[in-house]
């Protein structure tokens, strides 16, 4: 028998559908992204209660946004400039990404803030243009190891949803922003936070969403991600407070893609 609190944990998460999206980061050439969609379509066509996410690279955006017209698949870009156009080398903004059929892009992610040295303020920038073009964005935070070691996960966690969301209003983020929990050290390590070390984040994170966006904060998504696979989306997706995933190297094969988004709670 459920108590009062079960059944309103029961009722957040069923008012939040299930969000999962794979992050191929620099993988697949356009054939074998086709190669990949040819089976991957398929096997989630009867997937109806979750939203499904790809995101290639850049060269093969045009590719899947052609394929899956018609499907259940929703396009995102792993990143975006927070300029509309213009003399910027080699970047893509916002107006870019809707045109060739983006829903979503990701922002901050961990190997954007390590290696390209994004900061705070630039992911801020980001999501604000990325919003101003409605598109949806997966925003990407999460503690290195020394960090955790040093019990400073929160403080961390806490400057990114404060810096990243900046100005960003309560009507801009439920339904348009998810949050990803992403810890650093769970990142392509195979080494995966235990479901009490995911849930306790994603808790604390709902709560500092709350500081910013009231009771709104039971609307917004938090998805794990970090070292995901079909062996340990089940429990993940258990917790209270896991309202999906972002996923790499297991999104890369469409058997083992599918059977994530098959998770059963
Ligand atoms: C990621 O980079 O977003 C990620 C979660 O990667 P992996 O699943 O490979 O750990």
């Amino acid at each position: 028998m459920l108590d009062i609190r079960g059944l309103y944990q029961l009722n957040y998460i069923l008012m939040r559908k299930p969000f999962i999206a794979a992050n191929w980061k620099m993988n697949k050439t356009v054939g074998e992204t086709q190669s990949f969609l040819n089976e991957f379509i398929s096997l989630v066509q009867d997937v109806k209660d979750v939203d499904i996410v790809i995101a290639p690279p850049f060269t093969s955006l045009y590719t899947v946004s052609s394929i899956i017209k018609n499907t259940n698949i929703q396009l995102s870009a792993q990143d975006v400039f927070y300029e509309d156009k213009g003399a910027y080398t080699g970047e893509v903004s916002p107006v870019m990404l809707t045109d060739i059929g983006c829903k979503h892009v990701i922002i901050g992610h961990s190997e954007r803030r390590q290696y390209f040295k994004e900061t705070d303020e630039i992911i801020n920038r980001k999501i604000k243009a990325a919003r101003k073009h409605n598109l949806g964005v997966i925003f990407c935070i999460g503690e290195s190891l020394e960090e955790r070691e040093a019990g400073k996960t929160f403080d961390v966690l806490k400057r990114e949803i404060e810096e990243g969301l900046k100005d960003i209003s309560a009507a801009n983020i439920v339904d348009s922003i998810v949050v990803a929990y992403e810890p650093i050290w769970a990142i392509g390590t195979g080494k995966t936070a235990t479901t009490e070390q995911a849930q306790e984040a994603h808790k604390y994170i709902r709560e500092r969403l709350a500081s910013l966006y009231g009771s709104k904060a039971n609307e917004i998504r938090i998805l794990y991600g970090g070292s995901v696979t079909s062996d340990n989306i089940d429990s993940l997706m258990a917790c209270a407070d896991v309202d999906g995933a972002l996923v790499g190297g297991a999104s890369l094969k469409a058997d083992s893609f599918s059977r994530i988004l098959k998770f059963r709670r």
